[in-house]
């Protein structure tokens, strides 16, 4: 099996929410679509006359209410994710506002009406689908087909791994990540710098300096979140909630404080995300609250270094890592358990290391963690990622929390399932999964509330 290549920075990617396979793969599409257009010969350029788009899969079902048509025209329109303006969806929001492309030899027109919303269910070999298409002098000029395979990340026909170095360490599984450590006699921080430095090139105070930057902005989302009240966008008219639970855990005589702190930031990043706003996909945007509020805890409560939560963070990301690698961690994919489940399992190994635990209590964390995440769904009510995803951030903190608690509680050797069968398990529920219940709002509960 090829070994893990992925990394840290495409693990945890800084852009707009809600939904990573929603928001930032298709404006990455959009921006990889625009640079193929204005590569075109100029012969072809002077004949192109309009851009269409299709959204296919869960992107079609729930992609007008995770805002991925505009993310789309985003991307077309020269943004990126990571740089994005903040309300960006926001302005996007007129479907019949014209803009116009300038392709260099021709300006053409755009409007949000020309991304459509195609078939839910189709052959293409991923979900989530879609379709771009130049037009002009009664032919098509280009079309390329992209695919959002969860996290952010994106691929299309004919793609092929892209050529990087190789990892010093090399594992695919965690059975062969715990070999590798054994072998090396490194911890596992050292084992994800080195193989992050031979993959990418980069240098270690590089990493160092992008690590730190991820958690600012995964603070900012708290902060943000916690500091702003009122109603989110969107057909449910869900009001924010992260400042009414803070304000609770401050309460004179409170039990339950650190429950409801914990609470508090993942809601509140949650809440960031459903507004669009910038997040940092871990694993994916949907499931941005869960590691903010860990890292919260981590630092505010427990008063622990910086160091802490970076080598918490890496040790976090080869969780990740294995889940993406030997499953997925895309919701239409294999349903949330691939999304907050696995943020969830990542955060119980972030919590575990962070506090200086052995790698196998941190291993047996992220275990238990996923372990109890399995089968669960993707219905995300009227495709909003708001209801169940809000309080599901809360529930996979406070999970995560418990399994480092358990897991630092017993003997290691003790531990009975490891990482591997975990995510063997969810890779197989999530083949099982009826396609309703994979991030369609077609089942569960988006159902159930517009039966009610
Ligand atoms: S239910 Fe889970 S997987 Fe589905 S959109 Fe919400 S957070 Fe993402």
């Amino acid at each position: 099996m090829q070994p893990v290549k992925t990394s840290l920075f495409e693990l945890f990617k800084i852009g707009p929410g809600p939904s990573s396979s929603h928001t930032i793969a298709p404006m990455r599409a959009g921006n990889d679509f625009l640079a193929r257009c204005k590569a075109l010969p100029t012969e072809d350029l002077r004949l192109a006359e309009r851009i269409q788009v299709r959204l296919l899969g869960s992107l079609s079902a729930t992609g007008k209410g995770h805002g991925s048509d505009r993310a789309a025209l985003g991307g077309l329109l020269g943004h990126v994710p990571e740089s994005c303006p903040a309300d960006l969806l926001d302005r996007l929001a007129e479907p019949a506002e014209p803009y116009r492309i300038d392709l260099g030899a021709v300006t053409i027109p755009l409007s949000r009406t020309d991304v459509v919303f195609g078939a839910i269910h189709h052959k293409h070999p991923y979900s989530n689908t879609m379709l771009f298409r130049l037009h002009g002098g009664g032919r098509v000029l280009l079309e390329q087909e992209y695919y959002s395979v969860g996290g952010g990340f994106l691929q299309w026909k004919g793609w092929a791994e892209p050529e990087t170095g190789s990892p010093l360490h090399p594992y695919s599984t965690m059975l062969e990540l715990r070999a590798s450590l054994a072998g090396s006699g490194l911890r596992l921080h050292d084992l994800i710098m080195r193989n992050e430095q031979a993959v990418t090139g980069r240098g270690e105070r590089e990493i160092v300096e992008g690590l730190d930057q991820l958690v600012e902005v995964m603070l900012s989302a708290v902060d943000n979140g916690l500091n702003t009240e009122g109603v989110l966008p969107g057909s449910i008219g869900l009001n924010r909630k992260a400042p009414t639970l803070l304000l609770r855990s401050c309460e004179k005589g409170i039990r339950d404080r650190f429950l409801l702190e914990l609470n508090s930031y993942a809601v509140a990043a949650a809440e960031e995300n459903a507004a669009g706003h910038c997040v940092v996909t871990a694993p994916t945007a949907g499931a941005s609250g869960v590691l903010p509020a860990v890292i919260k805890v981590m630092l505010d409560g427990f008063k622990l270094p910086r160091m802490a939560v970076r080598r918490g963070l890496m040790a976090a990301a080869a969780v990740g890592f294995l889940c993406k690698h030997n499953a997925s961690i895309a919701g239409a994919e294999v349903g949330c358990q691939g999304e907050v489940g696995v943020a969830s399992s990542m955060a119980a190994a972030m919590l575990a290391y962070g506090f200086g635990h052995d790698f196998r209590v941190a291993e047996n964390a992220a275990e238990i963690a996923l372990e109890h995440h399995l089968g669960l769904t993707c219905d995300p009510v009227d495709g909003l990622v708001q209801i169940p995803c809000i309080e599901r951030n809360a529930m996979g903190a406070v999970k995560a929390y418990n399994a480092y608690l358990i897991a630092a509680a017993e003997l290691p050797a003790h531990h009975v399932v490891d990482l591997d069968r975990a995510v063997h398990a969810m890779a197989e529920t999530g083949r099982d999964m009826n396609t309703k219940y994979k991030e369609t709002s077609r089942g569960g509960l988006a159902v159930s509330m517009v039966n009610c």
